[in-house]
């Protein structure tokens, strides 16, 4: 049987660089289409992210076009992994393939034929993995690098230099309705599944046009979004008052080895600091717990295209 594939693009202030990146994908869709390797229904599915440019009024344009080019918009802007969840939970509809990517030719759509042979040879999910990232500033790649690494200790599953570009068959995305927690990580969910999958590299390039809409302040959920997943936080909560405990100790022992209490840090102020990283933890947890009584929705669609 041809599957019917969807190929769900996250879209937040992309004004500028869809009417470059949306003819890209297009081809790459027909081409397919026409090897029959999909089904002449296929389709590209915009997840306007509660967007403040003009992005859903060109969503809205381009599909009386092209109808293959679908949309839904979300209320306000829910982040990247809730507004690519979305775009799942709607593909999972009548779609038995969906393929995630980020709307700005970052990722190179080019090897979704490759993906597709991959999934036809029986994986589950197919990621994409970054070779080079010669299109990404020296400042993106060294925290990227980083970003893995520390992952990796807390979730032994993480693929180095896969972000969100991977395909996933109709059974993973059923599965992910199944996954209740509030803080969406899906680099972690995923792999953790246990499915079959396979891995497919590509060269990072530069972003086509207009500007990241991650910002720091996101960048750092997404990471403490993956360590809360995977129990990382409750690690590290616990390590703070170890290593405060060791700090005191060295403190004790300095003292008595030069016998000037004056030379050293009080005890007082590590003591303070100890309290206060003990503070900043308790509050982030704190959070969390309220998020996942509260169970508010992970998405709210205000409008689609049909
Ligand atoms: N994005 C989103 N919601 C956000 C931020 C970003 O849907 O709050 C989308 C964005 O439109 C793009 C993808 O997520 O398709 C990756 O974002 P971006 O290119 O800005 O991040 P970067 O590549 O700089 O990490
Ligand atoms: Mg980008």
């Amino acid at each position: 049987m041809v599957p019917r594939l969807a190929v769900v693009i996250p879209c937040y202030n992309e004004e500028e660089a869809l009417p470059v990146s949306l003819p890209v994908f297009l081809n790459v869709l027909d081409g397919l289409k026409k090897a029959g390797e999909i089904r002449q229904d296929s389709c590209l599915l915009l997840v306007d992210d509660g967007s403040t440019d003009r992005t859903w009024k060109y969503i809205v344009d381009i599909h009386l076009q092209h109808t293959e080019i679908r949309g839904i918009r979300l209320s306000r802007n829910f982040g990247q992994q809730n507004a690519l969840y979305a775009g799942i939970m709607k593909a999972r509809e009548k779609c038995d393939i969906a393929v995630t990517i980020d709307a700005d030719l970052q990722d190179d759509i080019g090897v979704l034929p490759e993906m597709m042979r991959r999934y036809r040879m029986g994986n589950e999910i197919v990621y994409g993995v970054r070779k080079e990232r010669k299109g990404d500033s020296l400042i993106k790649r060294s925290t990227a690098e980083w970003y893995y690494r520390v992952m990796k200790l807390f979730e032994p599953d993480t693929i180095p230099g896969h972000a969100d570009f991977r395909l996933m068959s109709r059974r993973v995305m059923d599965l992910l309705c199944e996954y209740r927690g509030q803080e969406l990580y899906l680099r972690g969910i995923l792999p953790n599944m246990g499915f079959r999958s396979s891995v497919v590299f590509y060269d990072r390039r530069k972003r086509a046009a207009g500007s990241s809409g991650y910002s720091p302040g996101k960048m750092v959920h997404l990471a403490v979004s993956g360590l809360m997943r995977s129990g990382g936080m409750k690690k590290l909560s616990l390590l703070a008052p170890a290593a405060a405990f060791a700090v005191l100790l060295m403190d004790s022992v300095f003292r008595l080895i030069e016998g000037d209490p004056k030379k050293m840090p009080g005890s007082g102020d590590i003591l303070l600091h100890a309290v206060f990283l003990e503070q900043a933890f308790l509050i982030s947890i704190g959070n969390v717990i309220l998020k996942e009584v509260q169970n508010e929705p992970r998405y709210i669609v205000s409008d689609a295209t049909d």
